[in-house]
């Protein structure tokens, strides 16, 4: 049977040219950075490369970079490593209700605490407004934290004008742009972030590897202590082949992003029009402020699981929200923050394209879909047709 992968939000697939780059980073470079004889220098250079190609397509400085063991904890580094670090300042951080849970669950690990938070709400679209930032802002905020597109239902916020009042008041600001990165050009000096997150598996690098930029000046306390690596920001001896891999995968995203994202973009069109011909159906986040792959819809009178199972014996890998809440009951944080009801939210399905997805995909899915959701409603108590 054919199989589809449209769950590229959660992960995405090794690229050949990526592994091509990791393997002599694995038979060669196996030196430890931080000796002074050859192999050791063999290493330190392997970083400095891959250190500076990354910032360099960034828009960062070389120092400005923090390689780390995913997104989750670059995520967690910027909002623990800033809030130890300023709590002589305040104790007040702002995010919004729609992070990621490596975002949510760190600031709600800080406000167990001591540290006290605002969670700003979002309209309809999953909009974060600029205003709203500018409203919770108190005397003693030290941190926002406000992520740049949302992995489940794709809405792209407003981080260059909340970086802008953030820099106005002297608060740090960090965006999670996991999503974005390697989608979406970045360029963290034109954003005016303080700290931008990011990780290679969410574009074709391997699992197991991100990065934190970090502006110069900018003071974190470390998560993990030990060795000196990453400029005492974060101890550990390098994993050589994993950031070689994030920095070749950074560098073909960044080549490659004229040509694939109007391609993407098309096909997510194509698919929102299709499935919004389903009665009964809603389609999530904003229409235009949206990562070019995400699709992201609600079918009234369904379960989103039963669906997914459904999708998966016609070969179709997709998400009812998030990879990290799927396996749980309950209904997308985000779509609730959205102003979505407990029931509709439980009918959500999340397709995210990627570089492989074809037209012919997108055909499959409109075709098969349709009788799926009269199938499920049809056998549905609440659905009276
Ligand atoms: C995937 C993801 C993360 C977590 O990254 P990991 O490398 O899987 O830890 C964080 N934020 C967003 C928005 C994500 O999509």
């Amino acid at each position: 049977m054919e199989r589809i992968y449209l769950d590229h939000a959660a992960t995405t697939p090794v690229r050949p040219e990526v592994l091509e780059a990791m393997i002599p980073a694995y038979k060669n470079t196996f030196g430890n950075a931080s000796s002074v004889y050859s192999w050791g220098r063999e290493a330190r250079k392997a970083i400095d490369d891959a250190r500076a190609i990354t910032a360099d397509i960034l828009g960062a400085e070389f120092n400005e970079i923090i390689f780390t063991g995913s997104g989750s904890e670059a995520d967690n580094l910027a909002i623990k490593g800033a809030a130890w670090k300023q709590q002589h300042k305040g104790k007040h951080i702002i995010t919004s209700a729609i992070e990621h849970h490596a975002v949510l669950d760190t600031v709600k690990w800080l406000e167990a605490n001591g540290f006290d938070a605002t969670y700003v709400p979002v309209d309809e679209d999953g909009l974060v407004s600029a205003a709203a930032v500018e409203e919770a802002i108190r005397e003693d905020t030290i941190l926002i934290t406000i992520m740049h597109g949302n992995n489940e239902m794709g809405t792209i916020q407003p981080v260059e004008d909340i970086a802008v009042l953030a820099k106005d008041r002297g608060i740090l600001f960090h965006t999670d742009a996991v999503q974005t990165v390697g989608s979406l050009p970045i360029h963290v000096k034109d954003m005016g972030v303080d700290m931008l997150s990011l990780a290679a598996h969410k574009f074709y690098g391997p699992k197991g590897v991100g990065a934190l930029y970090v502006r110069k000046g900018v003071r974190l306390d470390p998560l993990i202590h030990g060795g000196a690596q990453e400029r005492n920001r974060r101890a550990g001896t390098e994993d050589i082949p994993s950031i070689v891999g994030l920095t070749k995968a950074l560098e073909l995203a960044d080549s490659e992003r004229r040509e694939v994202k109007p391609r993407l973009i098309a096909m997510r069109d194509r698919l929102i029009q299709g499935l919004e011909q389903i009665p009964d159906t809603k389609v999530n986040g904003h229409r235009d402020k949206r990562l070019p792959n995400n699709v992201n819809v609600c079918f009234r009178y369904i379960e989103g699981e039963s669906l997914l199972l459904n999708l998966d014996m016609m070969g179709i890998a997709a998400s009812s929200g998030s990879a990290c809440t799927s396996g749980s009951l309950d209904p997308s944080h985000v779509l609730l923050a959205m102003g979505l009801s407990h029931e509709v939210a439980h009918g959500s399905l999340r397709l995210t394209l990627g570089r492989s997805s074809t037209e012919a995909d997108v055909d499959y899915v409109l075709k098969h879909v349709p009788p799926i959701v009269k199938r499920l409603r049809d056998m549905s108590p609440l659905y009276q047709a």
